[in-house]
């Protein structure tokens, strides 16, 4: 058990130090059992075995899946390219369900050179979500033309920032939460802004007071620290492999765009800005383009290989 976590370690750490190393991470994975994984290459895809996943609305399932797979090859699930890494002769990735989903059963592919081999069959169970009435500052619900052309604005460099992702982990770690405090408003509940606008509440709210010190979630880089109209003082970390984490109305930002953080650094402090009730932080997680909820990735991530 020993040597495969230093095995782990050891080859997550090739991988910080080169971008161009995903060829040298399968190397190192496939030269652990030469003469077994030659014979793998060989009879590929025969030797995949299809791993039976649960997923839910909302929610991130961990696809670990043991076998010889090549960097060179793709991952699709439910017809969604997905970001993977390999690990000690395994394939993983993190597979996400929409919140609007449909709760219908899809199946996980990996194409390598014209052949298919099916990876993964995934069941949707089904979840429900509460619903909660709340009243904001009616300046933030119905927006005068500025304040929209700033939004809108605001959502393009979003948008730019969660666009591009790499394609290995820049985590060594599972993942955390940004703040051990009581949870205010779950994810996924349905919200009746001043009893007319009607969204969804895609992150999970913590009870925070301002200046209380907010934690990075994992290892990663800030791709977004600045203010935003609606999430106010905004941060928004890339940890690679198409995983985002959000953390919003914040009152002091503590780090740079561009810049690398190590887990559970203070990236800032919580506060009150932007479209609020009073001061808290809404933690947000986005997994290959999904709002999901953080607990789940959370959970999930405790089931990577080590
Ligand atoms: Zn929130």
């Amino acid at each position: 058990m020993k040597s495969y976590r230093v095995l782990f370690y050891a080859l997550m750490g090739t991988l910080m130090v080169s971008c161009a190393s995903n060829i040298v991470k399968e190397d190192i994975s496939s030269s652990v059992k030469k003469d077994e994984s030659s014979q793998h290459v060989k009879e590929w895809p025969k030797t995949i075995e299809p791993q039976l996943l649960n997923i839910r609305p909302g929610e991130v399932s961990l696809l670990v899946v043991p076998g010889t797979f090549n960097r060179a090859g793709s991952l699709k699930c439910g017809g969604k390219d997905y970001k993977f890494y390999l690990a000690d002769n395994k394939l993983v990735s993190f597979i996400s369900e929409t919140y609007f989903s449909k709760e219908k059963p899809f199946s996980c592919f990996f194409f390598l050179k014209g052949e298919k081999a099916k990876v993964a069959d995934i069941k949707t169970l089904s979840k429900k979500f509460p619903s909660e009435r709340l009243k904001v500052d009616k300046k933030r619900v119905f927006l005068n033309k500025k304040d929209a052309a700033r939004a809108r604005k605001e959502s393009k460099i979003r948008a730019k920032a969660y666009a591009s992702s790499p394609d290995r982990p820049l985590f060594f770690e599972p993942f955390s939460h940004p703040i051990k405090s009581f949870v205010t408003s779950i994810y996924g509940s349905k919200r009746v802004f001043n009893k007319k606008k009607q969204t969804q509440h895609l992150g999970t709210d913590y009870r925070a007071a301002v200046g209380v010190p907010i934690k990075a979630a994992n290892r990663g880089e800030i791709v977004i620290s600045r203010n935003f109209f609606y999430t106010g003082n905004t941060i928004i970390i890339d940890h690679g492999l198409g995983i985002f984490t959000m953390y919003g109305h914040l009152s002091k930002l503590h780090v740079q765009e561009g810049e690398i953080v190590p887990m559970g650094s203070v990236i800032g402090l919580a506060g009150s800005t932007g479209r609020v009730t009073g001061p808290h932080l809404h933690w947000g997680v986005t997994v290959n383009g999904l709002a999901i909820e953080g607990d789940s990735l959370v959970e999930a991530s405790k089931g990577l290989p080590r």
